[in-house]
């Protein structure tokens, strides 16, 4: 059966060289459990732009034309008849995720992620419609009510969109590998990953230290909730954290020296890559082998978590540190991406949309 369907406005990429233009896309009425939200945010995530550019291509080929976007927060506007978590008007949030089996091991834990048939917010194959799921730089969204989140109401809804990337995909890791009071958490990459990182460990009261490549950032570093920050490019400095942290999380998504951070860690100590640079990285066996360390990495978080991590912040007052812009201005704002040049997550303003 096909299912009936909307036009909603939205902004889409042709090609990997094209920038990103006004366009109408197609929505499917919501059927059963479905919620039909409209979007008031979307964050933009460097996933979007290394999707977009094809950066991924040999890991996940980008489907053209691309609509990026997965920080969605809006309204409900339309509900199907068996939804029974949301009605109209709730302020919502949809991460990366849109779908999955729900019947696999990775779905019965919780860790819907990790699931064979996981459908990402955009790029993946669409079952409903044919063609491919179309993200939140969008008016509209249509999403099984699983995956649809609640967003604690104290919290800003421009501020709060990047929480669904940038604040679970380092909440997740930091739960997974017992980050607490006390422990000393490094965290490499001060942008929208990495300064959602530096709240979360220093609300779970660790000792966190920043390495950036921006000198210009070591004052935001400490602001944002760091104890310490190192312009990595100091060999001194690096060293006098050798062997001491019990945790890392790399956010760099460019190529750069993960060995640098790997020395750093004390025995048993971990790092947790969650940048995704295009080019692999060069691991040397023997800086994980003299303190018996770790290097693994994380995707994102299940929808339990998801909104664990939410209503954290609730309690917390966490959100990003968002520049908020019209979608007018996204293909400025994915340059300045690049530049390192946002503090810390730009959060587009869909009311824009609008006047397309
Ligand atoms: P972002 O805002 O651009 O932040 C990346 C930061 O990395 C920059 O601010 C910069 O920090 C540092 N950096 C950039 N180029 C560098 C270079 N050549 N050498 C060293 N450091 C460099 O990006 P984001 O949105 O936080 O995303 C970060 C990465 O995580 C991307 O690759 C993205 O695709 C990936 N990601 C993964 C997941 C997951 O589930 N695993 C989820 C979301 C995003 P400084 O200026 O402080 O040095
Ligand atoms: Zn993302």
């Amino acid at each position: 059966m096909h299912p009936t369907t909307y036009n909603a406005k939205a902004y889409s990429a042709v090609s990997a060289t094209s920038r990103l233009a006004s366009t109408k896309i197609k929505r499917r009425d919501p059927a059963e459990r479905d919620v039909q939200i409209e979007i008031l945010f979307c964050g933009i995530c460097h996933s979007d732009l290394h999707s977009v550019r094809n950066e991924w291509s040999e890991f996940m080929a980008t489907n053209y034309p691309i609509v990026p976007g997965h920080e969605i927060v809006g309204r409900v506007a339309r509900v199907g008849p068996a939804v029974t978590k949301y009605k109209l008007g709730d302020l919502v949030a949809v991460g990366c995720m849109v779908d999955s089996d729900g019947t696999c091991p990775n779905c019965k834990a919780g860790l819907e992620q990790f699931c064979p048939n996981m459908v990402l917010t955009f790029n993946s194959p669409d079952e409903h419609l044919g063609g491919f799921t179309y993200g939140g730089y969008s008016e509209s969204i249509v999403v099984d009510e699983h995956f649809v989140l609640r967003v604690p109401s104290n919290l800003n809804p421009a501020a709060a969109a990047p929480l669904l990337c940038a604040g679970i995909t380092t909440y997740s890791p930091m739960h997974h590998w017992g980050v607490t009071n006390g422990k000393k958490v490094g965290v490499v990459g001060l942008g929208g990953l990495g300064h959602m990182a530096v709240k979360f460990a220093d609300a779970l009261s660790a000792h966190v230290v920043v390495f950036t490549t921006s000198p210009n950032k070591k004052e935001d570093a400490l602001r944002l909730g760091a104890d310490e920050a190192v312009v990595s490019r100091n060999a001194d400095e690096m060293k006098k954290h050798a062997g001491s942290f019990d945790f890392i999380l790399d956010t760099v998504s460019a190529d750069h020296d993960i060995n640098a951070y790997i020395s750093l860690l004390r025995r048993d100590g971990n790092i947790t890559m969650v940048g995704a640079p295009a080019e692999p990285l060069r691991v040397p066996a023997f800086s994980l082998i003299v303190r018996r360390r770790s290097l693994s990495g994380s995707a994102i978080g299940g929808i339990a978590e998801t909104q664990e991590m939410l209503d954290f912040c609730g309690a917390h007052n966490i959100t990003a540190d968002v520049e908020v812009i019209p979608i007018q201005k996204v293909n400025e704002a994915y340059e300045r991406l690049l530049k390192s040049d946002v503090k810390y997550r730009f959060s587009i303003d869909m009311a824009s949309l609008k006047s397309e």
